[in-house]
């Protein structure tokens, strides 16, 4: 992306009308006394664009160009606050306290999970991960990130003279009358910092399964799981995948005074009312396993495993989900049969396995298509044609003929052909589904299946 090397003048903004920049496709970002020095793309109309002087252009994406011009007020103001804290010597200077808070209303405004502050060889810059994808935002002097990273740092309760080792962190923030959680963490690079503040969104979270955007025939499947009172139940799927969210909405539709829900999380990011959280500390000596083990004797009735990792969880797991209790966890695998197969390495007892695991969920996040430009790209979906994600999945029931394969070793190729009998639906199917209803696209769902 070339707008990653060029440091943006935004004072040369003054003398142009927004309004003409984005009819004529200009994004003018410096002027050396010269030439202006100008983005353009295959649309742009330099010559209808009335530049007072000598134009020095190169071309850019009109997407990016677009997008950047639609909130070029926000980045005005932005410059003008890190310049003024970048010169201030007043103590009681606020420029940095309210340009950070401008940072980060317009990251949550923008659907952001993540942002990423980071030095490169010769500029900062800040980048916002929205559904997925990062996208740059903003590019500043180097000096710079040591300022905003003493300022985050201090939110923090870092040490600020710190920036040699890495850091984590936490902070909140009220936006709109709504308080949000950040978690901080600081990495020293050889360029300088790489700070990333994830949002800790409890509204994705407190999804609940209709709101998770599963398929009809999907949804139902994962409704079954909910009248379960007993046995193992995985989600599995690569990081980011939405494990974590379709694990706490069962769980939350199983909250209820009448039962009794512990979950054992390294660590726990949300809090979920009426539940008994654990967070695995291995310096504390809270290891996962120690945990596990102390937590059988508190007569839960469900369990929530943040992830199967090695065999010793996966057997007490195992082990748990035969005695009366309903055990959830997400485990790493591409789809329910490779499931099966990550189970079988783990050196999982056949015998336990196949009498205790009930289902498997996969799954992944696929990008919606923007329903306001439908993939033409507008301000909705700052210029990139997608908004928002929903998940496709494939549930695999653990039937009567599965258990009797898995405990008798059947190769996997078997419990292939069977459920081909059995018209079983893989996660393409559900992706092409969606791409009938015009929610996804197939290259995006091609894309996430085989990531
Ligand atoms: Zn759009």
């Amino acid at each position: 992306m070339k707008t990653f090397k060029e440091l943006i003048d935004y004072s040369c903004f003054e003398q142009f009308d927004i309004k003409k920049l984005q009819e004529y496709l200009v994004l003018p970002i410096k002027y050396d006394g010269i030439y202006f020095k100008c983005f353009i793309c295959e649309k742009s109309n330099l010559k209808a664009f009335n530049i007072k002087g000598l134009v020095r252009s190169e071309y850019l994406n009109k997407d990016e160009i677009l997008f950047f011009l639609s909130d070029i007020n926000i980045r005005i103001k932005l410059f003008e606050l890190a310049i003024k804290a970048k010169n201030s010597e007043n103590i009681k200077d606020t420029s940095i306290e309210d340009f950070f808070s401008l940072l980060i209303k317009k990251a949550i405004e923008m659907r952001s999970s993540d942002i990423h502050i980071e030095s490169l060889e010769n500029n900062m810059v800040i980048r916002f991960r929205v559904d997925g994808n990062l996208k740059l935002f903003y590019i500043f002097e180097n000096e710079f990130l040591f300022i905003l990273s003493s300022y985050i740092k201090m939110i923090s309760k870092l040490d600020i003279t710190m920036s040699r080792l890495p850091m984590d962190g936490r902070f909140s923030l009220y936006i709109k009358n709504y308080k949000y959680d950040f978690r901080v963490s600081t990495m020293p690079t050889i360029n300088g910092e790489s700070i990333v503040i994830r949002v800790l969104d409890n509204k994705n979270i407190k999804k609940t399964i209709e709101e998770l955007g599963f398929s009809k025939n999907i949804f139902d499947e994962v409704e079954n799981i909910t009248a379960l009172t007993q046995g193992l139940v995985l989600v599995s799927g690569p990081t980011g995948s939405g494990k974590s969210t379709t694990l706490y909405s069962i769980l939350k539709k199983l909250n209820t005074e009448n039962k009794k829900i512990i979950t054992i999380e390294d660590p726990v990011e949300y809090k979920l009312e009426q539940t008994q959280q654990v967070s695995v500390d291995e310096e504390l000596g809270l290891s996962f396993i120690t945990i596990l083990k102390t937590v059988l004797r508190q007569d839960p009735d469900i369990l929530l495993i943040g992830e199967i990792r090695d065999s010793d969880s996966l057997n007490i797991a195992l082990q748990a989900s035969l005695t009366g209790h309903l055990v959830l966890a997400s485990i790493h695998a591409n789809n329910s049969l490779e499931t099966l197969s990550r189970l079988i390495d783990l050196k999982a007892d056949r015998y336990l396995l196949s009498s205790a695991l009930k289902y498997i969920i996969s799954q992944r996040l696929v990008l919606n298509i923007c329903q306001s430009c439908f993939q033409k790209g507008c301000v909705i979906c700052n210029f990139t044609g997608f908004y928002n994600r929903s998940s496709i999945a494939e549930v695999l029931k653990i039937d009567e003929s599965i258990s009797s394969f898995i405990f008798r070793n059947v190769e996997l190729k078997s419990i292939k052909e069977y459920l081909k009998t059995k018209g079983f639906k893989s996660m393409i199917d559900d992706g092409k589904q969606k791409v009938e209803k015009r929610i996804t696209t197939i290259e995006e769902v091609y894309k996430v299946v085989n990531s």
